[in-house]
């Protein structure tokens, strides 16, 4: 058998850090009608990377039993004092990513976060849809107002729907690629709309040229009438 010095680790199941089971407890899944995604807590790597995380979520293929991971540190007392909204947030954007393969942070994504945020309710007496951010949507930053008026119809929708969140994840997928085609049709639509309005205006302006030519007319018709009717009387 082949010995080596070197050490090596693996993920093991732990008991839940307390500050984890305070801001994520069993009746939460109930109101999110969510299957709960498992957690893995590791502390950011100094120096490895300038990208700076609290949490992600890496592709399933690459994790072991589909689990999102959260900064270590949000759950211990060591450097920062945990905070149930903060962390039930963080755990909440990740678990989003987990139900939502390959649409990274669009309108769609903050669809599904802003479901889950709903359903969550109060934490720390803060209402969770509060902890929604613009990160949430950076990839649509070119139509940003429309990403989160969309986004927020939608998941008011489906928040109150007895669908889970699974479901919702799906629905919200379907409907988004439709409201994309919607949006990429929008310039087409307005340039439309200002062509047919030009055309409009320039018939209006025609209308009064003429009605302006004709009121000449009839005020230079009228003068003759008049004067004839003068030259008349007083012949
Ligand atoms: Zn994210």
């Amino acid at each position: 058998m082949t010995t080596t010095k070197v050490r090596v680790l693996r993920q093991v199941e732990v008991s839940v850090p307390q500050a984890f089971a305070e801001a994520v407890p069993p009746d939460l899944f109930t109101r999110l009608r969510l299957t709960a995604i498992p957690a893995l807590f590791i502390r950011p790597q100094q120096g490895t990377s300038s990208f700076r995380w609290m949490g992600f979520c890496a592709g399933e293929e690459f994790t072991e039993s589909g689990e999102i991971t959260l900064d270590a540190r949000c759950v211990e007392t060591a450097e920062w004092k945990p905070r149930a909204d903060l962390i039930q947030g963080l755990y909440l954007h990740e678990a989003a990513h987990r139900l939502m393969p390959g649409h990274r942070h669009n309108a769609a994504f903050g669809a599904v976060v802003l479901v889950l945020y709903l359903r969550a309710g109060v934490t720390n007496h803060i209402e969770m849809w509060q902890r929604s951010t613009l990160y949430d949507f950076r990839d649509e930053a070119e139509y940003l107002p429309q990403a989160f008026a969309w986004a927020w119809r939608v998941a008011h929708e489906l928040a109150g729907t007895g669908d889970t969140a699974e479901q919702c994840a799906k629905i919200i997928s379907e409907r988004y690629g439709a409201w994309r085609a919607r949006l990429a049709d929008e310039p087409a639509q307005r340039q439309a709309k200002r062509d047919a309005e030009f055309v409009e205006r320039k018939a209006l302006e025609n209308r009064l040229k003429s009605m302006r030519e004709n009121r000449w007319l009839w005020a230079m018709a009228g003068f003759i009438v008049g004067a004839v009717g003068v030259l008349l009387a007083l012949h």
